[in-house]
């Protein structure tokens, strides 16, 4: 009876693998489809300067615009487009698309935007990384000065030499570095000297609950002092509370990214929100202008 419930359940559970693999098999064709159809979509999501208040650069997040299942997170997808390679091809879609939004948002007069891409480590896999990137950017005639990509830790170390060698010659082509979700994996402070990065992004895991749990204030308060001390700027992740700004702002934190003020947003409702931020600072600065 034990061993006939055993060769059963056994069998329920191969059969549902089966199905899982093939789930995966074919979430996988559809990926590679949805690149094709271009069912992939760029949301925004804005980076507000915390002395300023202003919204000053945007971090681009693909979402997948599936026929039946709706729009889907990157969390749904990512991991799949990483294993089986199809990262290297969005990857390529999200940098060309981003720059052409950058075009779009320079020509209604956002020429001070900066944007941020996500890249993963698997992309470095891909020996053309470099001069694809290049290719792109050229093509779109983008001001490299405006272009940041983040990476996180982790990615970096999976191989440090290769990583960093691209990081170096596309710095000097002027783009920009932050390290993201810095803090959640092996964090090494001595990375932080050691990296062509600019920027440090604090993982929202040390801001959510910030107002009350101290080791994460003296954490953050920390994070900020030695990131100011290697003359990087600071990026606050996941900013959902107008407590937070406060104590941020006391820590001279340098921009602060989070719900709060915006959730990722396409690209035509990121053009209203730039419309009506930059009408409220002009309200402020010169009350001429409430009479046009
Ligand atoms: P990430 O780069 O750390 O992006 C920040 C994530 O935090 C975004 O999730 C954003 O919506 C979310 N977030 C921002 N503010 C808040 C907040 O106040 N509260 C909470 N709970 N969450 C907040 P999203 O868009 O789902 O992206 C998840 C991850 O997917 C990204 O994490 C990034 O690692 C990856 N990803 C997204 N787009 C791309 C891409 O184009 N290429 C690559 N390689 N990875 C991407
Ligand atoms: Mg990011
Ligand atoms: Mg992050
Ligand atoms: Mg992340």
């Amino acid at each position: 009876e034990a061993k006939k419930q055993l060769g059963s359940s056994y069998q329920f559970y191969t059969e549902e693998m089966k199905v899982e693999a093939m789930g995966q098999l074919y979430l996988e064709a559809e990926l590679r489809r949805a690149i094709r159809l271009q069912e992939l979509r760029l949301y925004y999501q804005p980076r507000i300067d915390v002395a300023t208040e202003r919204l000053v650069g945007v971090e681009a997040l693909v979402r997948w615009q599936h026929p039946t299942r709706g729009l889907l997170s990157p969390a749904e997808f990512i991991p799949l487009a990483e294993e089986s390679g199809l990262i290297v091809p969005i990857g390529y879609w999200v940098v060309y698309q981003a720059c052409k939004d950058l075009g779009v948002l320079t020509a209604a007069g956002h020429s001070d935007l900066h944007v941020a891409v996500n890249l993963s480590f698997r992309q470095f896999r891909d020996e053309r990384l470099q001069d694809t990137l290049i290719h792109i950017l050229n093509e779109a005639r983008v001001d490299m000065g405006r272009l940041e990509f983040e990476l996180t830790e982790t990615a970096v170390m999976q191989d440090p030499a290769r990583v960093s060698g691209v990081m170096r010659s596309l710095n000097e082509l002027g783009i920009q570095f932050s390290l993201d979700d810095f803090g959640s994996g092996y964090s090494s402070f001595s990375h932080l000297q050691q990296l062509p990065i600019q920027t440090l992004k604090i993982d929202r895991g040390f801001i959510s609950d910030l107002q009350s749990n101290t080791d994460n204030q003296v954490i953050v308060r920390a994070m900020i002092s030695l990131a100011h001390k290697l003359n990087l700027q600071v990026v606050a992740e996941g900013v959902d509370h107008l407590s937070q700004v406060g104590f941020l702002r006391g820590e001279a934190c340098d921009q602060i990214q989070g719900f709060l003020y915006s959730q990722p947003i396409p690209l035509n409702a990121l053009m209203t929100l730039l419309e009506s931020d930059d009408h409220i600072r002009r309200l402020l600065n010169d009350p001429q202008v409430a009479l046009e």
